[in-house]
C-alpha cells in the first residue's frame, strides 16, 4: 500500500468561491440575463461556490418592486436557487457614504456642476473651435471637462448652498497618482485566462455619486462586490470596460480583487445587443410562449443544467 505523505501544512479549510447575479430591477429579463445567471450558477455548482443574487436597485426611478417580484420569479422558473435573501443596495447607502468619506479623506472627490447636456455642448464647441475630437468614454459620452475641479472652497461652498445639483466626481489624476504602479485583474472569459491591463483613465473623472444619491454604479458595485466576499465576477462583456474603474476603486479603497469572466453577449437578430429599453423579448413571453427552461439553456448555447 503506498503510503501518502502526512500532511502538516495548513488546517484552513480553503474558503468557497462565491458568485453573484447582479440584474437591476427596471425591467424584465431578456435571454442576456438568462445566460448570465445561468452561467454565474453552472460555474459556481462546478467551483462548489455560492451563488447571491444582488438587485441593483440604485436608480429609484426606474426600479420598481413589481419588476423586483418578476425578475425573482423568473429566476426560479429558470431552476436557480439563491443563497442568502438578496442585496438590495438601496437599502445600504451607509455602506457606499462610508466609501465615499474615505475617498474624500484622501481629497479625490470634487463636487462637479456640469450637467450632461452643458459637457455634451463643451465638447461640440471644443471640436467647431479646435477642429478635432473632444475624447469619449468607453460608454461615448465626452469626458468631463474638469473645469471646476480646482474651484475654491468658498465658490463651491456658496454654489452648494445655493441649491446647485452637482455630482461628485473622482479626481482621476489624482486617484493613479495615489495608486501603486499599473493595475490589472484576471479575465477567464476569453478564449484563453488572460491577465487584462486596467485603463481607468479612458473614463476620466466619473461620477462616484450625486448630491441626492450616495452612490453611481461603479461605487456601489464594488463596495458590495467586497462586502458580500464575492470571489467571482461573471457579466457581460459589455461591462469589461467598466471594471477599470472597479480595479481602481478596489485599489483606492483596499478592496479584494475578484477573478472577473466577461462572457459573450446574447444578440438579437438584428446583430445588436439585447436591451430591455428596446423592448427585446423577454423570458417571460418565451416561457409563455411554452418555451421550457431546457429550451431556454439550448437557446443561450448552455448544455443541459450539471448534476
Ligand atoms: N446591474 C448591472 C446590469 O443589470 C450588472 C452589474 C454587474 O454585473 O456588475 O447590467
Amino acid at each position: 500500500m503506498s503510503e501518502r505523505p502526512a500532511d502538516h501544512g495548513s488546517t484552513e479549510v480553503p474558503a468557497r468561491r462565491v458568485f453573484r447575479f447582479a440584474p437591476s430591477p427596471n425591467g424584465l429579463l431578456h435571454l442576456g440575463h438568462a445566460f448570465s445567471a445561468l452561467l454565474n450558477h453552472d460555474l459556481a455548482h462546478l467551483a462548489g461556490g455560492r451563488l447571491l443574487l444582488r438587485l441593483e436597485d440604485i436608480d429609484r426611478a426606474r426600479s420598481t418592486p413589481e419588476f423586483e417580484r418578476r425578475i425573482i420569479e423568473d429566476l426560479g422558473w429558470l431552476g436557480l436557487a439563491f443563497d442568502e435573501v438578496p442585496r438590495r443596495q438601496h437599502e445600504h447607502h451607509a455602506d457606499y457614504e462610508a466609501a465615499l468619506d474615505a475617498l474624500r479623506g484622501e481629497g479625490l472627490l470634487y463636487p462637479a456642476f456640469m450637467t450632461r447636456g452643458e459637457t455634451r455642448a463643451f465638447a461640440a464647441a471644443f471640436e467647431e473651435r479646435e477642429g478635432r475630437i473632444w475624447p469619449r468614454d468607453p460608454d461615448g459620452a465626452p469626458v468631463y471637462p474638469a473645469l471646476d475641479r480646482d474651484l475654491c472652497e468658498s465658490e463651491r461652498n456658496d454654489r452648494i448652498a445655493a441649491g446647485e445639483p452637482f455630482a461628485w466626481r473622482l479626481d482621476m489624476a489624482r486617484a493613479l497618482a495615489l495608486v501603486d504602479g499599473p493595475l490589472g485583474f484576471e479575465d477567464t472569459g476569453g478564449e484563453t485566462p488572460a491577465e487584462v491591463a486596467a485603463e481607468p483613465a479612458l473614463w476620466g473623472d466619473v461620477v462616484l455619486a450625486r448630491f441626492d444619491t450616495p452612490t453611481s454604479y461603479h461605487l456601489a458595485v464594488t463596495v458590495d462586490d467586497a462586502l458580500q466576499g464575492v470571489t467571482d465576477v461573471v457579466r457581460g462583456r459589455d461591462l469589461l470596460p467598466s471594471t477599470s474603474v472597479h480595479r481602481l476603486l478596489q485599489a483606492l479603497l483596499g478592496l479584494p480583487v475578484p477573478r472577473y469572466h466577461h462572457h459573450d453577449l446574447i444578440l438579437g437578430g438584428d446583430g445588436r445587443k439585447l436591451s430591455k429599453s428596446r423592448g427585446d423579448v423577454s423570458l417571460r413571453a418565451l416561457g409563455e410562449a411554452g418555451l421550457t427552461p431546457a429550451d431556454i439553456r439550448r437557446m443561450v448555447g448552455l448544455g443541459p443544467a450539471p448534476a
